[in-house]
């Protein structure tokens, strides 16, 4: 047997981590970066681990350590970016939105190798708290049919039927953090985040959510005076969106409180995709003509996050009104399509 997989005796762990000193895995992705600048902010000592080179649109806020083109797949990456910290934060895995995860579901699943390898890196490195970003996609298919939803409460994950491929993986890696506390007594927390939108995350190229796809069709037919936008589905689909900045408020409670049970992180203002594209015209000041593709990938037809939980446990939930989240997201793609488009401009003229 691979000696690599042994738990390391009592002699050979090492001596306590600091405390104060926390990794955030996937930093230089969307919740990660914006997670890392609010622990740094807060005065830790923030390390922030990424496959990406430091160039390929990893942001490393003030007081953030960077530990780039690092593979967390790879054990031997975990246990170097595990060195000396007190606190994980896992958020490094393999994915995007819809239409990616349903085309790239093997892809998806070897985030387990992550999900694994974190895990035994933090307990054989004597980690005081491991955090792991599961997703609503763990909820089972058929409590998902009807856009007309019950919000889903946290039993409903079983008996499973997850998301294929995504939220399988998710599914099992929740499972291996409860067990590596029954069994290893390292202290898991585990927080099931319902599509998280916000600036400065994926907005194009394949990988983006719902929210920041539309924001960016509705800010390019602002900016080319062309008011023509498609829309996956009948646009009648529903789900619940929270802003990041909710995001990384619930994910410090959850790692901070003394539940090791998963929880919903969402928020549960439902709404369907044609009344979020209402909300951004309104924002943008135009109005656009919706051309529905209805073959395209779509996930399930409605999902809600269930608070009772999480106000029950933590006295707390995502608050950050649909409205004032997408105002926010919308003026930062807008933002950064017209300076792009300012660019262009000005290299032509020149
Ligand atoms: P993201 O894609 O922006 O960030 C993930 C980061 O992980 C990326 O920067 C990527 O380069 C990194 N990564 C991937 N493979 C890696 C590897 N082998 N080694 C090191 N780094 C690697 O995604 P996000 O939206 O910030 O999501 C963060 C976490 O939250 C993920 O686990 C995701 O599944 C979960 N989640 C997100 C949402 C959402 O709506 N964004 C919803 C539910 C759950």
């Amino acid at each position: 047997m691979n000696d690599q997989w042994l738990y390391p005796s009592r002699q050979e762990r090492p001596s306590k981590p600091d405390v104060d000193t926390v990794l955030v895995a996937g930093a230089g992705g969307f919740i990660g970066g914006h997670l890392a600048k609010e622990l740094a902010e807060k005065g830790f000592a923030v390390r922030g681990a990424d496959i990406k080179p430091l160039d390929d649109g990893y942001q490393v806020p003030d007081g953030v350590e960077p530990l780039a083109e690092v593979d967390l797949s790879k054990l031997e990456d975990c246990r170097a970016a595990v060195q000396g910290v007190g606190t994980v934060y896992n958020l490094a895995a393999d994915m995007g939105g819809m239409g990616f995860i349903e085309t790239h579901k093997a892809d998806c699943m070897l985030s387990v190798l992550i999900s694994t390898h974190m895990l035994v890196a933090a307990r054989d490195a004597g980690v005081a708290r491991y955090f792991y970003s599961s997703s609503a996609c763990v909820y089972a298919a058929d409590k998902q049919t009807d856009a007309d939803v019950t919000a889903l409460k946290e039993s409903d994950a079983y008996p499973a039927m997850p998301e294929d491929g995504y939220g399988w993986e998710k599914l099992f890696s929740e499972r291996m953090c409860r067990h590596f506390l029954e069994d290893f007594g390292l202290q898991t927390r585990v927080a099931r985040y319902h599509n998280v939108y916000g600036p400065i995350g994926s907005f194009e190229g394949g990988r983006e959510k719902a929210p920041a796809a539309l924001c960016r069709k509705i800010a390019q037919a602002a900016l080319s005076g062309h008011h023509e936008i498609e829309i996956w589905g009948d646009g009648e689909q529903t789900r619940s969106f929270m802003y990041v900045d909710d995001c990384v408020e619930g994910t410090l409670r959850v790692t901070a409180g003394d539940s090791p049970l998963p929880v919903n992180v969402g928020s549960s203002e439902l709404v369907s995709i044609n009344q979020m594209v209402d909300i951004i015209e309104q924002i943008a000041q135009i109005t656009v003509k919706r051309n529905y593709k209805l073959d395209a990938p779509l996930g399930v037809r409605g999902r809600n996050s269930d608070n009772a939980m999480i106000h029950e446990i933590y006295g707390w939930e995502p608050s950050i009104r649909l409205a004032d989240g997408l105002e926010r997201t919308y003026r930062w793609i807008y933002d950064t399509l017209a300076s792009r488009q300012s660019r262009t401009t000005s290299l032509v003229g020149d």
